[in-house]
């Protein structure tokens, strides 16, 4: 069985599209290179598995960030997610205020979520999602809700080493054309979905999925796509940000280091550039014409 995916679904003559989403592998790595503690690999794989839907649900090449910020006990969850369905993450938190029980007002206390799309070609777009409900998967439904955009319902779970994902969206009518039997129809595919259970969400093959929940449903089920862990990270990608600091601060950097070391957030990756990188970076020696 392949576990890191993303499946999509429709419903046959209605205008409901689904997909789920299965990491496992792909999320242990990404949670590999830190010390996470059991709540914060929960939030991080349940975001991870939202960035994952969403992707699916917008026509964009290039990259969507999704950033969970607070000043609570977790400041930062970030995972960074790309067109190709490979994704990264990284989280910040306060050790001392952490409790293992916490819950997302707990944990994210006045938290906000920023949405950002940064197309291979084309502007920019973000979007602000308030961290107001009891899960995230509440949180991401609500901003469909009150973002005047299409019907969206999330489910997410995660256990610290597999998470799970489901979505459901209602698109514009097109194939029933009856607005109280098209909403109806909602109502039913999304009320049968409340009853997947963690477990499910996070374990069962999506055509057993989709079994337990919509047997009684015509369900056309489309090829899996495969979702993986990858960090974008270079030494020539690190070099040219360190070039954004000003020549003086980097000398002055590297006279009190002897080298500049500069480690990647999402995977830890070390990149340490001595005198003879830098004077290259900086261009300096290069013969002149
Ligand atoms: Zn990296």
């Amino acid at each position: 069985m392949q576990s890191d995916v993303a499946q999509r679904f429709i419903f046959e003559n209605t205008d409901i599209r689904g997909e789920r989403v299965q990491l496992d592998s792909s999320l242990q790595e990404a949670l590999a290179p830190h010390a996470y503690p059991q709540v914060i690999k929960d939030l991080l794989g349940e975001l991870a598995a939202a960035a994952v839907l969403l992707s699916t649900t917008l026509k964009f090449e290039g990259r969507m960030t999704l950033q969970a910020r607070s000043s609570g006990p977790v400041s930062l969850l970030m995972v960074e997610c790309t067109n190709e369905r490979t994704f990264r993450g990284v989280a910040n938190w306060d050790e001392q205020l952490l409790s293992a029980d916490s819950d997302l007002k707990a944990l994210l206390p006045d938290g906000h979520l920023v949405i950002t799309i940064d197309p291979n070609k084309g502007r920019r777009y973000q979007g602000l999602v308030p961290l107001e409900g009891e899960t995230l998967a509440d949180c991401f439904s609500s901003y469909f809700a009150q973002s005047e955009q299409l019907p969206t319902r999330f489910w997410l779970s995660c256990n610290g080493e597999q998470a799970g994902g489901f979505l459901l969206q209602a698109l514009p009518a097109h194939k029933e054309m009856n607005a109280k039997a098209s909403a109806a129809r909602w109502e039913h595919v999304t009320v049968l979905a409340e009853t997947l259970k963690d477990e499910e969400l996070r374990g069962l093959a999506t055509e057993e999925l989709l079994h337990r929940l919509y047997h009684e449903e015509d369900v056309r089920l489309f090829d899996a796509e495969p979702v993986k862990y990858l960090c974008s990270c270079s030494r020539e990608r690190t070099g040219s940000a360190l070039m954004t600091v000003s020549p003086a601060d980097i000398r002055e950097m590297l006279e009190e280091q002897g080298q500049i070391d500069m480690d990647c957030q999402f995977c830890n990756t070390r990149y340490s550039f001595n005198e003879a990188d830098i004077s290259k970076l900086l261009g300096e020696g290069e013969t002149r014409h």
